[in-house]
């Protein structure tokens, strides 16, 4: 199975109007987590190394934007080799 890590964060200060208050990004940081960790897990449940037998590791980032509303996620994979990176790579940009 994969190892799948996230680094979600909020940038900016709180609007007083804001679209979103604290615990709603909670809880929308906690969907992204789940729904991308479950997009990954099954996308790469069965998928390792041919050479070395390991495993992809992601690190998802995400800022989350106060300004302006939007969230960011950057993919970072971590593989035992280059091959196995390009194939991770491959699997990660085809649709789920
Ligand atoms: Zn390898």
């Amino acid at each position: 199975m994969p190892q799948i890590e996230f680094d979600l964060r909020v940038a900016g200060d709180e609007m007083p109007d804001a679209f979103l208050d604290a615990t709603e990004l909670e809880l929308m940081f906690a969907g992204t987590r789940r729904a991308t960790g479950d997009s990954l897990r099954r996308k790469f449940a069965a998928v390792t190394c041919g050479e070395h037998g390991g495993a992809p590791k992601f690190t998802i980032s995400g800022v989350y934007d106060r300004a302006t509303e939007q969230m960011d996620l950057q993919y970072h994979v971590d593989a035992c080799c280059q091959a196995f990176l390009l194939r991770v790579m491959q699997i990660l940009n085809q649709r789920a």
